[in-house]
């Protein structure tokens, strides 16, 4: 199954392409966090639904928003790709660091993206969607609390995310506008594995990032676990899952984000998020 926030509206795409807005059907508000909190009574909705819908090719992709609008709680991952941590110049980490990108820094997966002062750099992601409570669950059952996966860009300015005394990688990561997400959301059942999935990112039509998520040192069900060990984890929360090799702090020489620059982000089987840059601040 597909989901969207379409026109600000959560609609459900069919297997045949199909749009359906969730919202024209009683008991769903036209917000899709209702989705999460309703997530089996979704599920067996879905089943039910036998009516034509838009055609999904009648959608402009500028009217999908992000569909995980409102996390009560959102992770992101760092150094979970080995040669991502070896770009940073640090080893496979040990344990998975984690740290928070505010929510007033979600976006939505077109339009422009404000850059700020400093250096401004990419971070293609998969994300994860919780889709039921999570508390002490264990990494081979973990993938039946997620609701679904979608694109995420971690957006970074790296000199606050750098400063001292210790790293500001929550701040540095959480200025409006860098952590769009979308356009769908797609449910596990959907992949034939979703623990491998090709990802990456271009600037300007010339290929940045490139990965599979089957090279992450922490898979989905072993983060799902070890974050939900301490923290329960609520429908609708978060989890950006770290990103592969080929940021810009990490290229000889360094390249960073500048006005006019078009960002595309993708994770084959999910789709496509499109980005311009622009002057700001
Ligand atoms: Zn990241």
């Amino acid at each position: 199954m597909r989901l969207a926030t379409i026109s600000g509206r959560i609609s459900l795409i069919t297997a045949s392409d199909t749009v359906i807005d969730l919202a024209g059907h009683g008991w769903f508000g036209p917000n899709i966090q209702d989705a999460y909190e309703r997530w089996d009574e979704l599920l067996e909705f879905s089943k039910t639904i036998t009516e034509p819908g838009t055609p999904l090719s009648d959608i402009p992709a500028t009217e999908f928003g992000n569909p995980a609008p409102q996390p009560r709680q959102l992770f992101a991952i760092g150094l979970n790709y080995a040669e991502h941590a070896a770009e940073s110049s640090f080893p496979p980490p040990e344990e998975p660091p984690v740290f928070t990108k505010f929510v007033t820094s979600l976006a939505d997966p077109s339009g422009t993206i404000t850059l700020v002062p400093g250096k401004v750099d990419w971070e293609v992601e998969l994300v994860v969607v919780v889709g039921r409570r999570a508390h002490r669950v264990a990494a081979t059952d973990a993938w039946s609390y997620v609701a679904g996966v979608s694109v995420g860009q971690d957006i970074s300015e790296r000199v606050r995310q750098r400063v001292g005394p210790v790293p500001q990688f929550s701040l540095g990561k959480s200025y409006p506008g860098f952590g769009p997400i979308g356009p769908v959301l797609v449910t596990p059942d959907e992949f034939d594995d979703p623990d491998d999935l090709e990802l990456g990112c271009l600037i300007n039509g010339e290929q940045m990032q490139k990965g599979r998520t089957s090279d992450m040192i922490f898979p989905v069900p072993e983060l799902i676990a070890r974050l939900s060990a301490i923290t329960p984890l609520l429908p609708g929360d978060v989890i950006f899952t770290g990103t592969p090799a080929g940021v810009g702090f990490g290229r000889t020489p360094q390249r960073y984000l500048a006005p006019g620059d078009e960002l595309v982000s993708y994770v084959r089987g999910v789709g496509e998020m499109r980005h311009l840059m622009v002057a700001g601040y």
